[in-house]
């Protein structure tokens, strides 16, 4: 298992690199976004190099808010063309998974078209990234994508799909968790798991583990029990860094404390 972080997309990609290798981290969740992490604006070469030399892992991660299913077939387009160019960036970079964020964003129109159109986007991206050597995979958003009945819309059309599965996020507008069906609809894709704590409801709020209500123990049981072993990120977005370190130092632990249960077992 590797633990990683997020660079602030309003901050120096090189810089945020840094950083995260100083922090003694496995990988960086490379979100390209604007204003400073825009796919136009890095420097793959240059992030190529800083990976290598601090031997950190990278993981692909767009923008939340591309509108991939907008009812304005232009701007659907658009979306398209700037997840073709994040998908360059994360093959020159060496990445291997790129993540995407189904929209739902369509109003005045129901489900079904918002599903299509979401479908619509990602088959026309499968072969380009494909031919790339990238794999993509789509993560569950608090709302219409929050259950595995409802991102399996997506799932099950599309085999080459992988599941990024945020532990976080399947905590929100939930009345349980939906980790659990998850892993046990589509454990066997699973390609990169999120996590980060906050209090149930609408608000997601990305707190450090263990502040919330978060079952972090029971989430790393239902990913060992699926024999997950990949990239997980702590998408703790605080100001303050301890609150990153004391969350990686508590998945190490619980990570290590879950393993030895389970061989006693
Ligand atoms: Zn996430």
């Amino acid at each position: 298992m590797l633990i990683g972080a997020m660079n602030h997309p309003a901050h120096d990609v090189l810089q945020e690199i840094e950083w995260i290798a100083a922090m003694g981290l496995g990988f960086i969740d490379l979100t390209l976004e604007p204003p400073m992490a825009a796919s136009w604006k890095v420097d793959p070469v240059a992030i190529r190099r800083a990976l290598e030399r601090h031997r950190l892992a990278v993981v692909g991660h767009t923008a939340y808010y591309l509108p991939i299913a907008s009812g304005i077939e232009e701007i659907r387009r658009a979306a398209l063309e700037e997840l073709r160019r994040c998908v360059d960036v994360f093959a020159a970079i060496g990445a291997r998974w790129m993540n995407i964020h189904p929209d739902r964003h369509a109003p005045m129109h129901d489900r079904a078209f918002f599903v299509h159109k979401n479908l619509a986007t990602l088959q026309e991206l499968l072969p380009y990234a494909t031919e790339r050597g990238i794999g993509l995979m789509v993560e569950n958003l608090p709302g219409d994508f929050n259950t595995a009945c409802q991102l399996g819309e997506l799932l099950d059309p599309l085999p080459e799909l992988g599941l990024h599965l945020d532990i976080g996020h399947a905590n929100l507008l939930v009345v349980h968790s939906t980790v659990d069906e998850f892993l046990r609809t589509y454990g066997a894709r699973l390609c990169h798991v999120h996590l980060h704590d906050n209090k149930g409801g609408s608000a997601d709020l990305h707190l450090p583990l263990g502040t919330g209500s978060v079952d972090v123990r029971g989430a790393v049981r239902g990913l060992k029990s699926v024999g997950y072993d990949g990239t997980i990120t702590l998408e703790v977005f605080t100001p303050d860094r301890h609150h990153l370190a004391y969350s990686r130092d508590s998945l190490q632990r619980i990570w290590s404390e879950e393993q030895a249960h389970s061989a006693d077992r």
